[in-house]
């Protein structure tokens, strides 16, 4: 181990708890909840396995008017619950790492979609977005026994063996509902000065320490009001960072552990586009001047070196990670044994927030094996060594899924692999993507799987040779791996209008494709329109390009809001606000269905006609798989035999353009199981079933 990083492999007491080092993973949904143990306890363990010391499950409901469904938390209303989470903790404990559950009561912003139970709040206050759906002002009854509940579920909790229990107040949820001076109007004891409005929240941790304190750490989550300056990141509405800088001076004899946070989620979670490493430090680190007890802070931490600065600097006491731990569970292990160039950095693009968010279970851009550990037995650091070592395989294309695959055929210990690039570089459409603006940082994708392939042994990387199918039959491969992507259609074919578009030529001047513009073709005049019917990122960074050049753009999109799939990674309001700033004008629910000299035309929601004068136009309409070469092979079976292929499969955009994560977990499937009976196919996964007991 490198000197410098010794000071993260400290053991650090919290209350009657130690912890073996300084890496902690922050509890983050999974999508595996209670409702299945297994496979939440072989996601977690593989995070102790890798070395962080303290490793959380997510989010814990613990009674109806806490219910988080439809989204699937840890819930613990009862002793069952409770018996499926002691799984996670017993796994935990196995790899000498303490086990973290963060019980949680969202008040007015529990959906409570299982239960029906009412919503309750300090006021009677809004909830999200349901229509006329008011919270319940909380009379005494109810804060008692919510109060209860807590104190059970901390029980319940501790007796299945988990180390630390969460009070947890952040991210707009009850305790800061209490809080908030906007959102609490009580005027009894609970309302009005800073102590009553925490009354709430120090009576609960009072509670749960009498209950549980000598036996567990009491952890509470707190959200500071940050100010990044970013524009559209919420702030968090009625709290100054003065008055929780007090609340935890009255708090701090009732809690062993600070986790905090800073703003709200979508700042606290900011993605690499708005936010960099460690952005939330200036206000996290603020806490140090209300307590000396351990705090806990996150930042989408990845450099080693940061991460021991910020512990040497006194203001916290553990890194705290959700991002970075699912990108690399085995991170802490890697810098304890020097291994740096190991380490997959998180790319901050959010990826496994927008699965949550779309009730997946969890995925990850640069870890194809989380949330994958239990269904499908996979690991992120072993792999099977292959029967037949030595049998050539062939990948025809460097993207994201041929890269995925050379690395993971390269460490079961494939001895002749060869993936051959048409391109001078490998990274397929990454290499434009991560010059986007704001999109650097997903070029750690490439990185990560270049330095792997340069140091395995088995792996050959060939660039600047265009396979034909000749090639292929010629090329001496057993296997054969077609990973040839897609390209995004330039003849403007879209959702709803299958057939070309009318002046649709990426041909002409004034007609580009978002590989052209990233290339450097440039319109013939200054108003562009960059038409988006995708929903995600490649219209918002070709549109910020062209108008950091000078052009004068206009995004016309048929969503109602640009590029909605970046509210699923918590990025849209600022996406949008960015763009604003950046001068881009915004067209929603308009179609376009024609393209002239100097005009677009279409029409808008109602159908009524709708046309703009332009210079020239981007479309971001639709992918298509490059499948050509894999179609020739596929079409010849006797060629194939008689080329001695024995097998032949396609992987990623090639089969059908999707997102980027999905075109990797392709690459990495295959890899695993090339060798297996029916490789085309995935393997049954094993799916965990609720007893019927
Ligand atoms: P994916 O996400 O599925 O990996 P990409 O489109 O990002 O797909 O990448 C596909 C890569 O395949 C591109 O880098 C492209 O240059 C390369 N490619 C396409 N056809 C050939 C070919 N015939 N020979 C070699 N490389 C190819």
């Amino acid at each position: 181990m490198d000197a410098r990083h010794a000071i993260l492999f400290e053991a650090v007491e919290i209350g009657p708890k130690t912890l073996p080092n300084r890496f902690y993973q922050v509890p983050h949904a999974s999508g595996f909840g209670s409702s299945r143990p297994k496979t939440q306890a072989a996601f977690r363990a593989v995070k102790a396995e890798g070395g962080w010391g303290g490793v959380c499950v997510e989010y814990a409901p613990f009674s109806p008017d806490s219910d988080d469904a439809p989204a699937v938390a840890a819930d613990i209303w009862d002793e069952r619950d409770a018996g499926a989470l002691s799984l996670a903790a017993e796994a935990i404990h196995a790899h000498g790492s303490l086990a973290g559950m963060e019980l949680y009561h969202g008040g007015a912003s529990c959906p409570n979609g299982g239960s029906r139970a009412v919503r309750v709040a300090p006021s009677q206050i809004t909830s999200g977005v349901q229509w006329s759906g008011l919270a319940k002002e909380m009379d005494a009854a109810d804060i008692a026994r919510v109060q209860r509940d807590w104190v059970r579920a901390a029980r319940s909790a501790v007796d299945v063996g988990f180390d630390i229990v969460y009070v947890y107040g952040a991210h707009g949820y009850l305790m800061t509902q209490f809080l908030s001076a906007d959102a609490n109007r009580r005027t009894d004891g609970y309302g009005g000065s800073l102590a009553n409005r925490g009354r709430f929240w120090l009576e609960t941790l009072a509670a749960v320490r009498e209950a549980v304190g000598g036996e567990c750490a009491i952890a509470t989550r707190i959200a500071l009001h940050g100010d990044s300056g970013v524009p559209g990141a919420e702030g968090l509405p009625g709290i100054h960072i003065d008055e929780m800088l007090t609340l935890v001076k009255m708090a701090d004899d009732l809690v062993d552990l600070w986790d905090v946070t800073v703003g709200s989620w979508p700042e606290d979670s900011g993605t690499s586009r708005y936010y960099r490493e460690g952005h939330e430090g200036p206000w996290a680190h603020r806490l140090r001047e209300a307590t000396a007890k351990p705090v806990v802070a996150v930042g989408r931490y990845t450099s080693p070196d940061v991460m021991a600065d910020v512990i040497r600097s006194g203001a916290v006491d553990l890194i705290g990670s959700a991002r970075q731990a699912i990108a690399d569970p085995f991170l802490p292990r890697k810098i304890a044994e020097d291994r740096l160039d190991e380490i997959r950095e998180c790319t901050g693009s959010n990826v496994c927030i927008l699965r949550e968010e779309t009730f997946n279970h969890i995925g990850c851009v640069q870890n194809a094996t989380a949330g994958e550990e239990y269904r499908r037995g996979w690991h992120p650091e072993s792999f099977r060594e292959p029967a037949s070592p030595g049998r050539p395989v062939l990948i025809v294309g460097a993207g994201p899924a041929g890269m995925e695959c050379a690395v993971v055929l390269g460490k079961r210990g494939f001895t002749a692999v060869h993936l051959v690039e048409a391109e001078p570089q490998i990274g397929g459409r990454l290499r434009w993507t991560r010059r986007l603006p704001t999109l650097g940082d997903w070029g750690r994708i490439i990185d990560w799987r270049a330095v792997q392939l340069a140091r395995l042994p088995g792996v050959t990387v060939i660039t600047g040779r265009q396979l034909t199918a000749a090639d292929v039959l010629d090329y001496g491969a057993d296997l054969v791996v077609i990973a040839t992507g897609s390209v995004w259609r330039g003849d403007g074919a879209q959702p709803g209008y299958p057939d070309p578009m009318p002046g649709a030529d990426p041909g002409l001047p004034h007609v580009l494709t978002p590989e052209q513009a990233c290339a450097g073709k440039r319109p013939p005049g200054p108003r562009v329109v960059v038409y988006d019917t995708d929903g995600y990122y490649v219209a918002p960074g070709v549109a910020e390009m062209l108008a950091a050049d000078g052009f004068e753009v206009t995004v016309v999109t048929t969503f109602d809001v640009l590029s909605p799939v970046s509210d699923q990674t918590l990025e849209g309001d600022m996406l949008r606000a960015h763009l604003h700033r950046a001068g881009v004008k915004v067209r929603h629910a308009t179609s376009i269905t024609g393209v002239g000299v100097g005009i677009v035309t279409g029409h808008d929601r109602h159908g009524d006609p709708w046309s703009a004068d332009c210079d020239g136009v981007v479309l971001v309409t639709q992918q298509a798989s490059q499948d050509a070469l894999y179609r020739e092979l596929a079409g010849d079976k006797a060629a194939l035999a008689a080329a001695g292929i024995g097998g032949l499969y396609r992987i990623g955009d090639a089969v059908a353009p999707r997102m980027i994560s999905e075109a990797i977990f392709d690459g990495h499937r295959l890899a695993r199981e090339i060798d297996g009976d029916d490789p085309a196919q995935p393997a049954p996964y094993r799916r965990e079933r609720a007893d019927l007991r």
